[in-house]
């Protein structure tokens, strides 16, 4: 069992690591321990999962998807990955509505951390969710369905509130995707247009290396309809499949060059049977209001200097507002601006410490399962529902057998 995250900058300090495979089986590990954390797909790259007691590991809480056609939605184990859900809905007609970068992490461990794909009509994978099924520390097992009194702060959970042993998604019919990447777009352009740019595609990432400040390398776009997206500029279509990455060979890239394929296939940056990204990094993301995006990009660029040593690449993306107290994109419509760093963690952590001031002006929220300061001041100020969390996961935890020091600090934040 990994005591490890996936990309190995932590080692958990658990003393024991339990797999379950049923809500029974959880409650046993609830009671028989002083502290517990869940530990999802474990690709998150802060302590946000980290205990010194008992890792519970939801590798094995994988109830197979069960699909209410009429309701539109699928409910499923918590520990399953999107890469083993999505063919099983394709094999019967349905899809997602999105998909991270990357199919590899498991549903709950997603949700609880606000997790994203992009796409400006788009909300991020946890306002899919319609349902949770969760075992409080205290052993209940409680359902809370859209529109309960609890909900809107229970998805994106930090897992503070419980376990989550079944999760229900929002599902539709099945659609095709093309995906066609672009390369070098003038970054004058790209923020001259960026309304434009971003609604060019059902999904858009622009990927920026930094080595040349002024040029987006790439324009990742994943269209619904067979024609080909209209960008604002002059920018050619790549003519050979690529990797966002420079130097990596881009087999593990999902199928691109306009070919049409099912979304399942196309969603994802990567492939389940392929390593995603680089393996070899670190990842840090802010999420600023939609209205924002322009002056926060510009933020980035005036520490470029210090941003481009240390990046492997960066992605600009955009989701749909949603109603969850900590979902990135919590009462208005949201981009992120996500860093994958090279594996320099101390130099990398001074970096995102600077980009994190500069682009508090804008509103900015972090991702909760990447590097972060977690600053008090900027946690109190950008989620207004931060309070009422905190209250909520101590109706839920009342002796804080979910604590560790990650939810002390981001709790402690609310005052
Ligand atoms: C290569 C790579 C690419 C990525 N791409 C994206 C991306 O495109 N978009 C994006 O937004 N993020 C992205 N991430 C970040 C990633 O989506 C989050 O870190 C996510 O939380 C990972 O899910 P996990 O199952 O690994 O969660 P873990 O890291 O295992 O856990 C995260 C949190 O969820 C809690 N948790 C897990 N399972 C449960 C449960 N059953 N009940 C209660 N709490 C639970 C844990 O206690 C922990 O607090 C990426 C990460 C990597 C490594």
């Amino acid at each position: 069992m990994a005591q490890a995250n996936w990309a190995g900058n932590v080692r958990f300090g658990a003393q024991r690591v339990e797999t379950p495979s049923s809500v029974d089986e959880v409650r046993a590990v609830l009671a028989s321990a002083g502290r517990v954390r869940a530990l999802g797909s474990g690709h998150s790259f802060n302590l946000i999962a980290d205990t010194d007691d008992t890792l519970l590991s939801t590798a094995r809480l994988t109830a197979a998807p069960r699909i209410d056609p009429g309701a539109r939605t699928v409910t499923v184990g918590a520990g399953m990955r999107y890469g083993e859900l999505a063919p099983a809905l394709e094999a019967e007609g349905w899809a997602l509505a999105n998909l991270a970068s990357l199919p590899h992490i498991s549903i709950a461990g997603a949700i609880a951390t606000g997790t994203h794909g992009s796409g400006d009509t788009v909300g991020t994978l946890s306002s899919a969710v319609a349902a949770l099924e969760l075992v409080t520390p205290t052993g209940d097992v409680v359902t809370l369905r859209r529109g309960d009194r609890d909900f809107d702060g229970a998805v994106v959970s930090l897992g503070a509130l419980g376990i989550v042993t079944e999760v229900t998604l929002d599902i539709e019919p099945t659609f095709a995707i093309r995906q066609r990447v672009y390369e070098r777009l003038p970054l004058e352009v790209a923020l001259a247009e960026f309304d434009v740019l971003m609604a060019s595609a059902y999904s858009v990432s622009l990927f920026h290396r930094w080595d040349d400040p002024d040029v987006i390398d790439q324009v990742w776009t994943k269209a619904r309809g067979d024609e080909a997206p209209r960008l604002p500029g002059d920018i050619a279509e790549a003519t050979e499949q690529v990797h966002m990455l420079a130097g990596v060979t881009p087999e593990a890239t999902t199928p691109q060059l306009g070919e049409r394929g099912a979304w399942l296939d196309r969603l994802a940056h990567f492939k389940l049977s392929h390593t995603p990204s680089n393996g070899a990094e670190l990842q840090s993301e802010l999420l600023v209001p939609r209205t924002h995006a322009v002056g926060a990009i510009e933020a980035v660029r005036a520490l470029a200097d210090e941003v481009a040593p240390l990046v492997q690449v960066m992605e600009i993306r955009s989701m749909r507002a949603d109603d969850l107290w900590l979902s990135p994109a919590s009462g208005h419509d949201a981009i992120g601006l996500h860093f994958t760093w090279h594996q320099r963690q101390a130099e990398v952590e001074t970096v995102v410490a600077k980009l994190e001031k500069a682009l508090e002006p804008w509103g900015a929220r972090p991702h909760w399962g990447k590097l972060t300061r977690l600053d008090a001041d900027m946690l109190r100020s950008v989620w207004p529902r931060l309070g009422d969390f905190a209250e909520l996961a101590r109706r839920f935890d009342p002796e804080g057998k979910l604590r560790n020091p990650f939810l002390d600090r981001v709790l402690a934040a609310a005052g």
